[in-house]
């Protein structure tokens, strides 16, 4: 795979795919700028080379072929022109050419407006191609998409990575093919369901040392084991596969600690009366939300001697204040871990970024991804259409 340093970019039309699927307030205001901040350095890079630079993006769901002003680039646009301090200009209407001159950037309005961005549609890649002399592939966020903007274009012109899709990788292979051992992956969040194959993939191919689960998952993991889980959420369909997978790691020699005390209330709110249970104690009308503090000593122990971290989702509901020491507490213990232990962490997908923002160890990790739904692929296991078409 070619990367961007690769090309000969001096004074050229420089086409690049960004993801600047920013989250925005009802004022179209961007409440959370990593996704910009991180592609940064891809434009000022090009910038050096004098290149006119065409950004594409998508931002949110819109239907196709159909304008909706909550899903326009615009604010994007003027928030780059001041991050940048340079002008960022906006273009509605693009994909019958542009006037660009060498040293100037254009965003062009979300290419989910366009009919065919979906469905890869050939026809649409091949105006978009043409608006360029190469082509820049940097949105990791989006790389699991096989759409016209990250995949079609490549067809058509001479392509590269972009340097933020080339950290990515490389901080993913870092854990995923040749990590220090020992290897913990975090894998919290609601459903087992959703995270089945990246369980067993970390358990077989990955071979990780430790994997802790934590949230909704080990709740079904725990019901597996025959353990009471009250009304909590877990997954009665999915019991068999987390037996199976308990068994897989035990015959790989994976350690996989399961909740020794939970935290549990009736209720899911700020206010409610919660209390800390042994895992053998939970009653018919308790609801598990979060890791008790034994648990917490051991995992807080394993993560700190580990060498390498992969941090996936929440142990517990985070977003409200009785349920969010578990998470706080794993964060507090990737920020502790004394830097000349040299640690390397990588976190990512789903509310991973929400919680290490919340408790504000975002300079303690050290890779965030900025991918949601391309991290979770990439780790379990799949190959990004985006990636392999360049
Ligand atoms: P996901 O939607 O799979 O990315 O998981 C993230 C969500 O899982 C967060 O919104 C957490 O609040 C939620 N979560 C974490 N622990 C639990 C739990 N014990 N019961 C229910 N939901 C949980």
């Amino acid at each position: 795979m070619k990367i961007m340093s690769d090309l000969p970019l001096q004074n050229q039309r420089v086409l690049v795919r960004e993801d600047f699927n920013v989250p925005m307030n009802d004022q179209g205001e961007i409440i959370n700028d990593q996704r910009l901040q991180a592609a940064l350095p891809t434009i000022q890079t090009l910038l050096t080379h004098n290149a006119a630079i065409i950004l594409l993006s998508h931002l949110g769901r819109p239907t196709e072929g159909v304008f909706e002003q909550k899903y326009s680039l615009r604010p994007v646009a003027d928030y780059l022109s001041k991050i940048l301090q340079k002008k960022v200009r906006f273009e509605l209407n693009y994909l019958e050419g542009l006037e660009i001159q060498p040293g100037e950037i254009i965003l062009c309005e979300n290419v989910r407006f366009n009919l065919g961005e979906k469905k890869n549609d050939p026809v649409l890649a091949q105006k978009m191609a043409k608006l360029g002399d190469f082509f820049i592939m940097d949105a990791f966020a989006t790389a699991h998409r096989a759409e016209a903007s990250t995949c079609g274009i490549a067809h058509y012109l001479s392509s590269a990575a972009g340097p933020l899709l080339e950290r990515e990788i490389k901080a993913l292979k870092q854990v995923m093919d040749h990590p220090e051992k020992p290897l913990t992956a975090i894998v919290g969040g609601a459903k087992v369901s959703d995270k089945l194959v990246l369980l067993e993939h970390l358990v077989k191919k990955v071979k990780v040392n430790t994997l802790i689960v934590g949230g909704g998952i080990a709740n079904t993991f725990l019901a597996a084991l025959g353990k009471p889980v009250g009304q909590s959420l877990y997954e009665p369909a999915l019991l068999n596969e987390a037996q199976h997978i308990m068994q897989v790691a035990q015959d790989c020699g994976c350690f996989f600690p399961l909740p020794e005390d939970v935290v549990v209330a009736e209720t899911l709110s700020e206010h409610v009366v919660t209390q800390i249970k042994n895992i053998d104690s939970v009653c018919d009308q308790d609801r598990i939300f979060d890791i008790g503090p034994q648990t917490i000593r051991h995992l807080t122990e394993i993560i700190q001697t580990s060498k390498t971290l992969l941090w996936n989702d929440p142990v517990g509901v985070f977003e409200y204040a009785p349920f969010a020491a578990g998470t706080k507490a794993i964060a507090s213990a990737i920020a502790n871990t004394p830097e000349s232990f040299h640690q390397y962490s990588v976190a990512g997908g789903g509310d991973t970024l929400s919680a290490v923002e919340q408790f504000n160890i975002t300079q303690h990790i050290s890779y965030l991804s900025t991918g949601g739904g391309a991290f979770l692929e990439y780790i379990q296991g799949k190959k990004l259409p985006a990636i392999l078409a360049l």
